[in-house]
């Protein structure tokens, strides 16, 4: 059965970018369509990133926590894993919120059409269902396909024990020794949950740090802490050889760290980025173009080079993260409804759910440097924090990158929460504070947060000696 219908606004995909742009939309009277592939709204983010792995690194949290405890006092004992229920507690939290999605589209009448989408013209999208071809003549399109993991082409992809996000997040096995192929924020968060779960993880990087956009401090701190839950990290080493064999995955390594023989392992999880879906929706035949890795260049108010036709999220460019996404995706319905709005945020925070848990917002010290800019950058350890101390947080540390007329231009943290912690350092960043305003606002004590305020204060030279 084939049909055609029209839309003031079709959305492509409906990951964190599409829904939000879909909604919002919606929310300014556009009768808008919002076209996906798989039968659950929410994309990467929710069915199998950012979402789901979060809810297995709060488990993996608490047995890591456990452990600790231990030596205060209070001994768990060894953690029974009950796989089948991990796997139904993370599958509820997913559906939670997918399902949530479902019911705010009805809501907002916005009209879902599960299938296949491809630009067939300017104005017109061709879906391609279980229930038929559905024909969308639009007025306006906003391109939100996302990306997909990038496969190397000297791995076995095909053989079940080579991963990629996906896979490690379904948890059909925890594998006695795992290698991290890759040594990013997915990979490293993966690697978390599997050495919580008791799997042996080494890791291999190409680059002489983990996590290469962070400063240096920052990842010597996190490296520190890290000691023990990974077996092996492998830096300035690369992955040369992959062979399926009967018995285990072997790997060959060349490099600094390689060790001499192939090493076994029972499964790899290849985790060495994402790549964009822009080469695959028939986008020239609407005009739009798209570089030869599928990304597709966008203005600030997130307009291809075809004025009625707009892209976010991952398949924009870097960084590939949902929060990003969504705002680019704000921008592109506002305009479209014919408000002037722009994407230019100061600051885009990127953070990494590890134990502990790295985060960062606007210039690192590296890009200070790189960049020129004239800076101060004050670190202030949480070893001198009570809340720390109280918490076995006290390994930790936060930094703070001030220009030279004092304003704040960047941040880091490593330790418990660092995650949440960034949030305060963001809306400095981006309401252009400057040490001052942060040292002289009152941080509660005793708080984690209080670290902000204090790198503040050491930059002002008026540290306190409020531990
Ligand atoms: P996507 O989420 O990729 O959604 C695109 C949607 O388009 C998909 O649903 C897809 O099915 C659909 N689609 C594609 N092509 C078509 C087509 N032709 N027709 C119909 N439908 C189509 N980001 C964070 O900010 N924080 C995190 O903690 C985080 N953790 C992550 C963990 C993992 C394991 C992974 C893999 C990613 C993580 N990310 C995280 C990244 C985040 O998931 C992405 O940045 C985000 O999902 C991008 O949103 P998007 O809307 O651009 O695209």
């Amino acid at each position: 059965m084939s049909k055609t219908i029209k839309a003031q606004v079709v959305v492509l995909g409906a990951g964190p970018g599409g829904y939000s742009a879909a909604f919002r939309a919606a929310d300014l009277g556009l009768d808008t369509v919002l076209v996906e592939r798989y039968s659950t709204l929410g994309g990467v983010c929710l069915n199998v990133g950012c979402i789901p792995s979060k809810a297995l690194l709060h488990l993996a949290k608490h047995i890591e926590d456990a452990k600790v405890l231990g030596d205060e006092g209070i001994d768990f004992g060894e953690p029974k894993i009950d796989l089948d229920k991990i796997r139904k507690h993370k599958e509820k939290v997913v559906g939670q919120l997918t399902g949530g999605l479902g019911q705010m589209s009805k809501m907002r009448k916005v009209n879902v059409v599960n299938g296949y989408g491809k630009f067939t013209g300017a104005n017109t999208l061709k879906v391609e269902g279980d229930d038929g071809e559905t024909t969308i003549e639009f007025e306006h399109a906003i391109i939100a396909a996302g990306s997909q993991p990038v496969k190397l082409p000297f791995v076995p992809h095909d053989d079940e024990r080579i991963w990629d996000s996906t896979d490690a997040l379904e948890l059909k096995e925890i594998p006695k020794r795992m290698l991290l192929l890759g040594g990013g924020i997915i990979g490293l968060e993966m690697g978390t949950v599997y050495s919580a779960l008791g799997s042996k993880v080494d890791v291999v990087e190409m680059t002489d740090q983990l996590v290469p956009p962070a400063d240096k401090d920052i990842i010597k701190n996190f490296m520190k802490q890290i000691k023990g839950k990974f077996d092996n990290v492998m830096l300035n080493t690369k992955a040369a050889k992959v062979e399926a064999k009967k018995d285990a995955i072997h790997v060959t390594f060349e490099g600094k760290d390689a060790p001499e023989k192939p090493v076994k392992y029972d499964a790899v999880l290849v985790a060495v980025g994402r790549t964009p879906n822009g080469g695959k929706l028939d986008a020239d035949k609407a005009g739009v173009n798209v570089d030869e890795r599928g990304f597709i260049k966008v203005d600030s108010q997130m307009r291809t080079n075809v004025n009625h036709i707009f892209a976010i999220g991952d398949l924009v460019g870097q960084p590939m993260l949902a929060h990003k996404a969504v705002h680019e995706a704000h921008v592109a319905a506002e305009v479209i409804a014919g408000k002037k709005h722009f994407f230019e945020p100061k600051t885009i925070p990127s953070i990494m759910y590890t134990d502990p848990e790295m985060a960062w917002a606007g210039v690192t010290e590296k890009e200070a440097k790189e960049q020129g800019i004239e800076y101060d950058a004050v670190t202030f350890p949480w070893s001198a924090s009570g809340r720390a101390i109280a918490s076995n947080a006290q390994q930790g540390m936060t930094k703070l990158i001030f220009d030279k007329n004092n304003r704040i231009i960047g941040g880091a943290m490593v330790g418990t929460n660092a995650g949440e912690l960034l949030g305060e350092v963001c809306l400095a960043i981006e309401m252009g504070c400057d040490a001052e305003d942060i040292a002289l606002t009152v941080h509660a004590h005793p708080t984690l947060h209080e670290s902000v305020g204090l790198a503040a204060e050491i930059h002002e030279g008026s540290i306190t000696d409020m531990p």
